[in-house]
């Protein structure tokens, strides 16, 4: 039987592991940090990363320590409704904190037996085969899976030399509290706040999103201040400003991006996730791609031992989509800063009178990736 070798273990890496082990497949999981470093922060899980979680048999365990919201609020700076959709619209959303699907991904791994190696920062890859660890250890595999999100080694000296890039935009981040069951998106000028319930406490995170010309570093745990955020958000409404003085801690952090690449992969090495296709979060999608590629490339590995098969497949269903969903994130921030009058007033038109909203969204979300798998 064939070894995967899985270098990463976060959203991408966990979710292929499970995948993998749930057919009995031999795989290991290795992982730079010495244990899993999941961050509190909210992520949204839209019905296509749902979907997936219901196919490895998790969705029922994350929900119950998520929240369900009743609806999505699209609002001016001030708190003004522009438009309300009824969640159910779309399928099923959970907002949820990050540790609680990292846990339950890493749970569902170990109880099907898998094996994840912390400690073991990638260093480089001979001949496609061997795996040099910065702890001088050498381990062979027969497939990599490169799930070493955006700052990725394995894209760097293997697929392609690019260089990550500053998007021009700075996000703080944080978890207060609210009454609020609901995603509220507040648009405001060359800004915009999304806020979503993380439990059914309705501890509330939020990632604030403005434009910015210095660099923060791209991490999570960039702590800043209270004042300093106070002040880039000063123009919205009390509802925010509560909001993010409930917070005991908020970050910030610059959003960094790669170009978009034309292969995921190179001989027996494929990159997954964030390496493959980093992209801007303002659709919410860079998670639920990393669930859908790791879930697709499992089940291309299940069905065949043939590298080119997997490889070529794997290529074919995701190098398109991807990318497309990438641009999609990148041109929704360009649509929620717009500060010329004018144009805000006609997307507020647009957004209020017509189903725009929902028709941007309703491909991603449609996806289907069990009956395409089938059909190959
Ligand atoms: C502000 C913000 C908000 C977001 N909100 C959402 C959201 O609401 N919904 C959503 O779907 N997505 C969201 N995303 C995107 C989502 O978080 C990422 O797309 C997702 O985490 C990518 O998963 P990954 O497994 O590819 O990479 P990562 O989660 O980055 O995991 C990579 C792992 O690889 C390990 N690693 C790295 N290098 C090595 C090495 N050399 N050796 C061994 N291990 C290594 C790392 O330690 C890490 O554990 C958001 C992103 C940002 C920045």
């Amino acid at each position: 039987m064939k070894k995967i070798g899985i270098i990463g273990g976060g959203i991408s890496g966990l979710t292929l592991g499970c995948v993998l082990k749930g057919s009995g497949k031999e795989c290991i999981i290795f992982e730079r940090s010495n244990a899993l470093s999941e961050h509190g922060a909210g992520i949204s899980l839209t019905p296509n990363a749902c979907k997936i979680l219901d196919e490895i048999d998790i969705l029922d365990a994350v929900r119950a320590e998520s929240c369900s919201p009743l609806d999505i609020a699209w609002r001016d700076d001030q708190g003004k409704v522009i438009k309300k959709v009824n969640i159910n619209e779309f399928g099923e959303v959970i907002t949820s904190n990050r540790k609680v699907l990292i846990n339950k991904l890493y749970e569902k791994f170990i109880n099907l037996g898998g094996e994840i190696k912390f400690n073991h920062e990638l260093l480089d890859i001979i001949k496609e085969k061997e795996l040099v660890f910065k702890n001088q250890e050498n381990i062979s595999v027969d497939y990599i899976a490169g799930c070493d999100g955006i700052k990725s080694l394995i894209r760097t000296n293997k697929i392609k030399k690019d260089k990550i890039t500053f998007s021009g935009y700075t996000a703080w981040r944080g978890i207060g509290s609210s009454d609020s069951k609901r995603i509220n998106i507040y648009l405001g000028k060359n800004s915009h706040i999304v806020c979503y319930p993380v439990n059914e406490k309705l501890e509330t995170s939020f990632i604030a999103v403005k434009k910015s010309k210095i660099k923060n570093n791209e991490s999570w745990r960039e702590e800043g201040s209270h004042e300093d955020l106070l002040e880039d958000f000063s123009s919205y409404g009390s509802f925010i400003k509560s909001l993010f003085q409930s917070s005991n801690k908020v970050y910030k952090w610059g959003l960094f991006d790669r170009k978009s690449l034309n292969s995921f992969s190179s001989g027996n090495i494929t990159l997954l996730g964030d390496s493959a296709h980093p992209m801007m979060p303002f659709l919410g999608q860079g998670g639920a791609m990393a669930l859908e590629d790791a879930f697709i490339f499992g089940n291309l590995v299940n069905k065949s031992d043939d590298f080119n098969f997997i490889r070529n497949n794997y290529e074919k269903l995701r190098v398109g989509r991807t990318n497309a969903i990438k641009r999609s994130s990148r041109y929704q921030g360009y649509i929620n800063h717009l500060g010329n009058p004018i144009l805000k007033s006609l997307r507020n038109f647009m957004l209020k009178n017509t189903d725009i909203a929902m028709r941007r969204t309703r491909n991603i979300y449609n996806y289907e990736p069990l009956r395409i798998i089938n059909n190959l």
